[in-house]
């Protein structure tokens, strides 16, 4: 069922240009993301490799679901950072807009999100987001 997970070498499923090995692998592996944009990607590249448990553990506890599941005949394909807000390696909030690129059933579509996080303890963690009109 699971999405085979990309070698280190290989581009990073985030679409940031950068290899899986120094973008958003060691961030599944266990690593704090150093940024709210960096979490925003893990999650994004979570959703294309279906990751639930790394969606759930970046989850901040007052918002995340019993569980994630992944609609089959979805793939994730391409996330764009619209605008950031804080959330730098120093602020303990921020905010990331992005455009989420899909393909799905019925062929390519989008998710255009506006997403608080907010760090706790050195861990930023997703706590909603404003689905906005394209
Ligand atoms: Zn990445």
């Amino acid at each position: 069922m699971s999405v085979e997970r990309p070698g280190s070498d290989a581009p990073c499923p985030c679409g940031s240009g950068a290899t899986y090995g120094s973008c958003c692998g060691p961030i599944h592996d266990g690593e704090p993301a150093p940024t709210a944009v960096r979490l925003m990607r893990s999650r994004f590249s979570a959703f294309a490799l279906e990751l639930a448990g790394h969606l759930l553990r970046t989850w901040h506890p007052d918002t995340r679901p019993p569980r994630v599941d992944f609609e089959p005949g979805f793939s994730w394909k391409r996330l764009q950072i619209v605008d950031t807000v804080k959330g730098g390696d120093s602020d303990d909030a921020g905010i990331v807009e992005f455009r989420a690129i899909y393909s799905g059933p019925d062929g390519r579509g989008l998710i255009h999100e506006r997403s608080s996080f907010v760090r706790v303890d050195g861990w930023w963690l997703y706590i909603e987001g404003t689905v906005l009109d394209e």
